[in-house]
């Protein structure tokens, strides 16, 4: 039998963004009736549950970004969280290194945001990098960041859905919506669900609900793998996290190396672009009906510089095999052990939005505004550690006014 049920404020999707918004509204107003859509039939099953988990510091984003507003914020009220929660929290800090001057420059440049940001790091000479990470090698300078961190992104989510729980929210699981009437949402099963407000967090369908309200019709979702492979900790007993110095025309931080709890040593993500939202593997998640979609984001992202859109993509790709990766690796770590140690793990998707008009990645997060609900998009990297005090601008900028 089809359900009308009424809430104060739905939230779709049951990701990090989604819980973090719904808990934030909880503790600003205690007697709310929250609740949660998710497609899926379980919380965090796509980009909150299958990211690096590295808690960033927030140096790479300019200054006046959502990005660097809430990724800082984010960092320390992460691993608060994981204390409090008693989760795994790995405080190992980690190190950008650089390859040649231009890098240099590069790391430079990070050091200003770092500044602008308030964020602490330090430039530091070649000769220091054994005290930091014997493993790595650089060009004259590198970068220390004291305060990134590893959490695992699945005990993260497991325990905020506790929390909205156990403060009286609830879930309404394998639920997809469809579309609204008014202030009604309607999903795929035919429930409906009447909101006062609601907030369309549905990460890498976010862009399609929006559109449905008349927003977003700037931008085309460019879905972007990012695979992993990773190896026991004793093939490559690393002390700390090893990035490159990234590309300034990239929203991609490149492969690098990252501990995990469960003692292994991760390499990348890569960043390849797919033709559906889902597509976790080449056979898996195609959607004829998302391939437009993505084929019209990848051709307006490559005519808008055409040189350096090749560039990017064609680097990315180069590095898709099991072998390139370890190859490309060996840059930053040169002892790095042959491929036939190294695994493919499980990997993630990024919602990449295009913006049509400028013809170019979007950077910051996007909040958009249709009546009565607040759409969620470009959520990509730092998302997951900007999630906390991102979740709470939400509220009280955007939601509290609507209830
Ligand atoms: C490979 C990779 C590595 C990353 N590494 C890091 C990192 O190290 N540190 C960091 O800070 N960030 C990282 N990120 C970014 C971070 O994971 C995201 O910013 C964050 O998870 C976004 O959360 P979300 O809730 O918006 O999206 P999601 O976790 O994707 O959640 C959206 C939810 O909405 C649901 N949904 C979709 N459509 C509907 C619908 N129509 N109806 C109902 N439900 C729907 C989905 O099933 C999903 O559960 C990484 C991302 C990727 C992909």
């Amino acid at each position: 039998m089809k359900k009308l049920l009424n809430y104060d404020v739905l939230i779709i999707g049951g990701g990090v963004i989604g819980l973090s918004i719904a808990i934030a509204l909880q503790k600003s107003q205690e007697k709310l009736k929250i609740v949660i859509a998710e497609k899926e039939e379980k919380v965090i099953l796509h980009a909150s549950g299958r990211n690096s988990g590295v808690i960033h510091a927030g140096f790479y984003y300019s200054s006046e970004s959502l990005k660097s507003k809430f990724c800082r914020l984010g960092n320390s009220e992460l691993k608060k969280f994981c204390r409090d929660q008693n989760l795994p929290l790995l405080e190992i800090g980690k190190v950008v290194v650089a390859k040649d001057e231009d890098d240099v420059k590069r790391l430079e440049a990070l050091v200003e945001r770092a500044q602008a940001n308030g964020v602490d790091i330090d430039l530091l000479e070649e000769g220091n990098l054994t005290k930091y990470e014997p493993m790595a090698k650089t060009y004259e300078k590198f970068l220390w960041s004291p305060a990134t961190a590893i959490a695992d992104p699945k005990e993260v989510g497991r325990a905020l859905e506790k929390v909205f729980l156990a403060r009286g929210g609830k879930i309404l699981f394998n639920e997809k919506l469809m579309h609204f009437q008014e202030n009604i949402a309607v999903f795929a099963s035919g429930n409906t669900v009447g909101f006062k407000a609601c907030v369309n967090s549905a990460g890498a369908g976010a862009l399609a609900i929006a559109n449905k309200c008349g927003i977003g019709r700037e931008f085309e979702l460019l879905p972007v793998l990012g695979g992993y492979i990773s190896t026991s900790k004793n093939n490559i007993p690393l002390r700390t996290m090893v990035y490159a110095a990234p590309h300034p025309l990239s929203p991609f931080l490149g492969i690098h190396f990252t501990p995990t709890l469960d003692n292994q040593v991760k390499i990348g993500p890569t960043a390849i672009p797919v033709l559906g939202s889902e597509q976790y593997s080449a056979m898996d998640g195609f959607s004829a009906q998302e391939m437009g979609s993505t084929l019209r984001a990848l051709n307006s992202y490559v005519l808008g510089d055409p040189i350096t859109a090749v560039k990017t993509l064609g680097n990315q790709l180069s590095q898709a095999s099991l072998r390139s990766m370890v190859n490309a690796a060996s840059d930053l770590v040169p002892n790095t052990p042959e491929p036939k140690v190294w695994s493919r793990g499980k990997a993630g998707i990024r919602s990449q939005l295009v913006d049509l008009n400028k013809r170019e990645f979007v950077q910051d997060f996007v909040i958009s505004e249709s009546p009565g609900i607040v759409h969620i998009l470009n959520a990509v990297s730092p998302g997951w550690t900007s999630a906390l005090p991102f979740g709470r601008y939400v509220v009280e900028e955007f939601l509290l006014s609507k209830i």
